[in-house]
């Protein structure tokens, strides 16, 4: 069955002061598609996410969500960000609210939801991600996995349409990078449409559907995992995974 273009972009254009960032990017990702964006620091993989869920404002081209062009709706954006949820390097958890309130606070203050319902889908969250013991500990009592395994579950409740995550374990100590990459895997593997930046090569080659190999503002290269790693089409793909071996 073929699904329906969830999140899309046209001639994307962003520039910081005098220096393009994104130049000229023409993206689409499909319903259930999990794509890995990988490509060296500062390519703009970044600043990429960010204008699809609206945190930069966008240059030139269009951002389009479920068909509708969203660069262009300011004061849905809130709304759109609901459904589109990210998830960065660092964790930012409240650190005077338990684990269970982190979760809670966004669908109760921004979706309005009663905290019963969502309390029972937070802890069947936490289990998911193995942390239902530590719903009433402080961001303090845990460990950098741990902790950004919460931050997705934060994202989870508010039932995203899709999933951004930006070098989600780039902050983590090796041994709390494999605890949160499962999670992202199990994630993938129920469904979830998921856009992912990283650069652990291995975990991208078992999540992706499809590789985005970005460089300098622009998608150099867009290829199944086996092709990307096995044969790579650009000399620039080539230099960049010659450095993971
Ligand atoms: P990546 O995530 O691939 O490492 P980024 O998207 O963070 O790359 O950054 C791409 C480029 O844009 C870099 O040259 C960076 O310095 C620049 N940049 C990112 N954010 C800003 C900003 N807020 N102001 C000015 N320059 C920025
Ligand atoms: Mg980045």
């Amino acid at each position: 069955m073929k699904q329906d273009i969830l999140l899309q972009t046209e001639h994307l254009h962003k520039s910081f002061d005098n220096q393009e960032v994104l130049k000229d990017i023409s993206f689409s990702l499909t319903g259930g598609e999990v794509v890995v964006i990988i490509g060296p620091s500062g390519c703009g993989k970044s600043t990429f996410l960010r204008c699809l869920n609206g945190l930069e404002d966008i240059d030139g081209g269009r951002v389009i969500f479920h068909g509708e062009e969203i660069s262009a709706q300011k004061k849905k954006m809130h709304l759109i960000r609901q459904k589109i949820g990210m998830v960065f390097q660092s964790y930012d958890l409240f650190p005077h609210l338990t684990i269970m309130e982190n979760i809670l606070l966004a669908p109760m203050k921004a979706q309005g939801r009663q905290k019963q319902e969502i309390e029972k889908e937070a802890e069947e969250l936490l289990k998911r991600v193995g942390l239902f013991e530590k719903k009433n500990a402080y961001p303090r009592q845990l460990s950098g996995g741990q902790k950004q395994r919460v931050a997705i579950v934060r994202s989870l409740i508010m039932h995203p349409d899709v999933m951004l995550f930006d070098e989600v374990t780039a902050a983590l100590d090796p041994e709390m990078v494999r605890e949160v990459l499962q999670v992202l895997l199990e994630l993938a593997k129920s469904g979830m449409t998921m856009l992912i930046v990283t650069h652990e090569m291995e975990f991208a080659r078992a999540v992706a559907d499809r590789i985005l190999f970005m460089d300098k503002g622009i998608i150099v290269e867009e290829n199944t995992p086996q092709e990307f790693f096995e044969s790579p089409q650009t000399e620039r793909a080539k230099q960049f995974l010659n450095m993971f071996h």
